[in-house]
């Protein structure tokens, strides 16, 4: 080893530093700064509603029946249309799912026939405590932009009798 060797190397380590400050940064400075997820990203489930503010769950538990994880849990109660929540018969008057146990596989989304569970793009899930971390329906389900489109409501008769609404191409 040359007398000279440990100042080339440090030249070189020096060199590569100065490049490296010149390039774009690769990180992101989260919080501030969050990084955009994939288009196919699964995140923090969301409960739809339809354009008119109703729900789109009816609280059938085809998401719950399909969750490897058994991490939902769904009760159903009966519509009015005095009181509604959701097109149809039933409406979830309670839904929890517990955030310890999902997997984000997406099965509940692929399952449900109403597209009304979806896992959306907030990956920002943290818990101080494990009761914390069951979501309910309340947390999940999407908020209304006018106080009118809020649930329950009350409603015409006899117009929201189909609870899974038909679709032109099922394929779609
Ligand atoms: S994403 Fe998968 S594990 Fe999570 S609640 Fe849905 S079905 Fe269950
Ligand atoms: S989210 Fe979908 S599958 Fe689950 S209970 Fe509601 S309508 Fe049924």
């Amino acid at each position: 080893m040359g007398v000279l060797d440990p100042l080339i190397e440090l030249l070189r380590g020096l060199g590569t530093t100065f490049k490296m400050a010149l390039e774009k940064p690769v990180t992101y400075q989260y919080p501030e700064e969050k990084r955009p997820v994939r288009p196919r990203f699964r995140g923090r489930h969301v409960l739809k509603r339809y354009e008119n503010g109703l729900e789109k769950c009816i609280g059938c538990s085809l998401c719950a029946a399909a969750c490897p994880a058994d991490a939902i849990f769904v009760e159903a109660s009966e519509n009015t249309d005095e009181k509604r929540f959701s097109p149809g018969e039933r409406y979830a008057s309670t839904y929890e799912i517990n955030m310890l146990r999902c997997i984000y596989c997406g099965f509940c989304e692929d399952a449900c026939p109403t597209e009304a569970i979806v896992l959306g793009d907030n990956y920002e899930l943290s818990f101080y405590d494990r009761r914390s971390a069951i979501y309910t329906k309340e947390m999940l389900l999407e908020p209304v932009p006018s106080v009118e489109m809020t649930t329950p409501r009350k409603v015409e008769p006899g117009v929201f009798t189909r609870a899974v609404p038909e679709m032109k191409d099922p394929a779609d």
